[in-house]
């Protein structure tokens, strides 16, 4: 017999979350489809019912905006996917931002970009669908100092990034050496806390690669 303290383990465990998403990676290449088409971010939440996940919610954001702040009608939400397009699968720090401040433990990001694979040792480029996800393990030690760090550092950045747009875009001025050095340097923090709790264990993730073989054939 399982108690409910260590189901609720598993239920934060990587393991079970990566396993979990896996049967939505069809409707994630999709995803990267529909943005693709429409130069849109395109995704959905991700609901967990009876420890299954459920897509819920997709929806169309703008070039490298999307509003996934919905709640699941059913289950509860564990997270959310979205597709960058053409690009990178990298979230960006308004994406971790967005997942902490709804508590998710998952952040899926898809994009379609050239892969390297290789051939009887010769490096060949061939387009293919990526999709990388971050997992929260929440039930570690040191999720609540991660989570209050990765948000306060994200907030920063993105004033910092108000502030230079405002200068750029509304009052035309080019921005002072020292904000876009501020800038730079607070973005260089960033990664290197996310890295930080990669390495404890508190953030995992994965990519998945999938070769677009019809688009392959047509570069033939
Ligand atoms: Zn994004």
């Amino acid at each position: 017999m399982i108690s409910k303290e260590l189901l609720d383990k598993i239920r934060n465990s990587h393991k079970y979350l990566q396993d979990n998403l896996k049967p939505l990676f069809n409707e994630m290449i999709e995803g990267i489809d529909v943005s693709i088409q429409y130069d849109a971010e395109a995704g959905f939440i991700i609901c967990e019912r009876d420890l299954e996940f459920i897509p819920f919610g997709h929806c169309m954001g703008t070039i490298c905006d999307i509003d996934l702040s919905e709640d699941c009608k059913e289950g509860d939400r564990v997270g959310t996917y979205h597709s960058h397009g053409k690009g990178f699968t990298k979230p960006s720090i308004g994406d971790f931002y967005a997942s902490l401040k709804h508590s998710d433990k998952i952040l899926c990001v898809g994009a379609y970009k050239d892969v390297t694979i290789e051939v009887n040792s010769e490096k060949i480029k061939v387009p293919a669908y990526h999709i990388t996800c971050i997992t929260f393990n929440q039930k570690h030690r040191k999720y609540r100092e991660a989570y209050d760090k990765i948000l306060k550092t994200s907030e920063e950045f993105s004033k910092l990034e108000d502030v230079l747009g405002r200068m750029v875009y509304i009052e035309k001025k080019v921005p002072p050496k020292e904000l876009m050095g501020l800038m730079s340097k607070l973005y260089e923090e960033f990664g290197k806390l996310i890295d930080s709790y990669i390495d404890e264990g508190v953030i995992n993730g994965f990519t998945s690669i999938k070769i677009d073989w019809t688009e392959l054939l047509k570069r033939l």
